[in-house]
């Protein structure tokens, strides 16, 4: 494995780690981030017990996509199983990172899918962003889970626990848990302003159809 990108790798997630904590969505040691070691087949993890808000390199683990550690004096995450699943299924994603923002945390609470109301939501999250029924964190049944929805959306809601998204880059991956977010905030100002105007995904796929690009 090449060295220098594994040290590039975590100096990313230390930093990503920390914008995900200021922005609140995470608090204490909850929630991960994984990246693909370019070329490899291989991540980066947050290692189980450490906090996002202060990661150090020492506490990121390396591990392939079967779920076995590689390397690193940490213990791996307890949701390992559903990264290397994720990273099974999708070839194109670099990066996997799993938070517990408030609203849409309420979402899954809530068993109700997220849907892109505004127009750059949905360019981002044209497939809405579905609640993957609950299933115990670290279990073989979550990962198989989360595999069979992320195979066809970038981000979904895990029932009464958080959301995972993913992306070509961290940057990406980070951005799209934010948007998810806002869009869980957006659509329940909707539903309390008026319930009638929140519109289903397919109404939103034929209003937004002419726009292709994003500005
Ligand atoms: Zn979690």
């Amino acid at each position: 494995m090449n060295t220098n990108a594994a040290k590039e790798t975590s100096v990313k997630i230390i930093k990503a780690g920390k914008k995900l904590h200021e922005k609140g969505l995470i608090i204490g040691k909850s929630g991960n981030i994984s990246v693909r070691i370019p070329g490899t087949e291989t991540f980066l993890i947050k290692s189980s017990g450490s906090s996002m808000e202060s990661l150090k390199p020492t506490q990121l683990v390396l591990v392939n996509f079967l779920g076995n550690k590689i390397r690193g004096d940490s213990r791996v995450s307890i949701e390992t199983p559903m990264h290397s699943a994720i990273y099974r299924v999708r070839k194109d994603v670099q990066a996997i990172v799993h938070t517990h923002p408030p609203t849409a945390t309420a979402f899954g609470i809530a068993k109700t899918e997220i849907r892109p109301l505004q127009i750059e939501h949905f360019m981002l999250l044209p497939n809405g962003v579905p609640v993957v029924p609950y299933q115990q964190p670290g279990s073989r049944e979550l990962a198989v889970a989360v595999q069979k929805k992320i195979a066809i959306c970038d981000a979904i809601v895990l029932e009464n626990h958080g959301i995972v998204t993913v992306g070509s880059t961290l940057e990406a991956a980070c951005n799209l848990n934010l948007i998810v977010e806002e869009a869980a905030k957006i659509q329940l100002l909707v539903k309390i302003l008026d319930s009638k105007k929140t519109i289903n995904l397919a109404r939103a796929k034929e209003k937004f159809k002419i726009q292709n690009t994003l500005e």
